[in-house]
């Protein structure tokens, strides 16, 4: 049998929630008002008892069964990249599109091996208002928890992102024994760009080098705005050998950009330093490592990386 086409449906909110108050009669089964009725009741209720979207997705996916089968459900948040499945997927599939005022709230697309007949879509439909602001709430609340851990000039990840991550990555180096390097990178003569160019000039020169270092390396790896013009790089899995590699590439990479301003092209350099974890130490000991590296960096003539001692 054919896979059944994905059909595209667009719940607005305010419309879907009036039209889902309304009993339409099923050419194919008998409603069941007063059991729907209170499953929406619980439903509503079980929404409000999370902020995270997995497990919101999870209680309305637990709902809908109660009413229709259903085996698997997947949910994307284009704007966010947040993807979500639950359950098994299955060829035939039925699509839709959330939005509110004219904002996504995502795609829910529910899947199973049969077709969905219209009395199945209308059940379905008649259920996901519940999730639309529950859902909408648990957005909100995630990208509140994602920029709380963002440095909102470069994107970076902050010293909160920095310090939760380190943490935790030291730990599974101590335990596991498995290698963790980091960078410690510092701008050179960072003042004179903002005492020649201006601030902002300056604050664009932040943005270009951090969008710059991402684009070095590998998606695992994660570039922190440690304060100022200072960035750590934590390269997690990699040990000495590999880091000091992807610490010169670093530098060569910042060394030719081609930043200009009204002025014409600016020249810029970082000067880092390169520390690989070693058991027993502690955090703090490795980052004092990198940054005593960094400073030889900078005493030796800037614009080049040195491994810790
Ligand atoms: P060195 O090569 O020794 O590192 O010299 P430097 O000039 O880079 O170092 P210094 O510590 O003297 O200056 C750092 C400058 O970075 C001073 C400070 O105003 C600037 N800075 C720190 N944070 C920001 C920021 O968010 N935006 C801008 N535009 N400048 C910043
Ligand atoms: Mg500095
Ligand atoms: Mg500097």
């Amino acid at each position: 049998m054919q896979p059944h086409q994905p059909t595209g449906n667009i719940i607005e909110f305010d419309t879907s929630r009036m039209s889902s108050l309304e009993q339409v009669p099923s050419p194919f089964h008998v409603p069941r008002p007063a059991s729907v009725a209170e499953l929406h009741r619980q439903l509503g209720q079980q929404l409000q008892t999370s902020l995270e979207a997995d497990r919101l997705l999870g209680i309305f996916l637990t709902a809908v069964r109660a009413l229709v089968p259903v085996s698997g459900l997947s949910y994307r948040h284009g704007p966010t990249d947040l993807r979500l499945e639950l359950g098994e997927a299955a060829p035939h599939r039925t699509r839709y599109h959330l939005n509110h005022l004219g904002e996504s709230i995502g795609e829910l697309v529910f899947q199973r091996s049969t077709r969905f007949d219209d009395f199945e879509l209308h059940q379905l439909e008649a259920l996901l208002p519940c999730l639309l602001f529950p859902l909408r709430n648990a957005l909100l609340y995630r990208a509140a928890l994602l920029d709380a851990l963002r440095d909102p000039l470069t994107g970076a990840g902050n010293r909160v992102a920095m310090q939760q991550t380190l943490t935790r990555e030291v730990e599974l180096a101590r335990r596991h024994g498995q290698p963790l390097s980091v960078l410690m990178l510092d701008m050179d003569h960072f003042k004179s760009i903002n005492d020649r160019f201006g601030h902002p000039c300056g604050d664009e020169v932040l943005k270009a080098v951090t969008t710059r270092l991402k684009s070095q390396l590998r998606n695992v790896d994660m570039v922190f705005r440690y304060g100022g013009e200072e960035f750590l790089v934590l390269l997690s899995n990699t040990p000495e050998k590999s880091a000091a590699l992807v610490g010169q590439r670093l530098c060569q990479a910042v060394n030719s950009m081609e930043f200009c301003s009204h002025d014409g092209h600016l020249p810029l350099t970082v000067s880092m330093g390169c520390a690989s974890y070693r058991v027993p130490e502690t955090l703090d000991a490795l980052l004092a490592r990198a940054d005593s590296a960094l400073y030889q960096a900078k005493r030796n003539g800037r614009n080049q990386m040195r491994l810790a001692v």
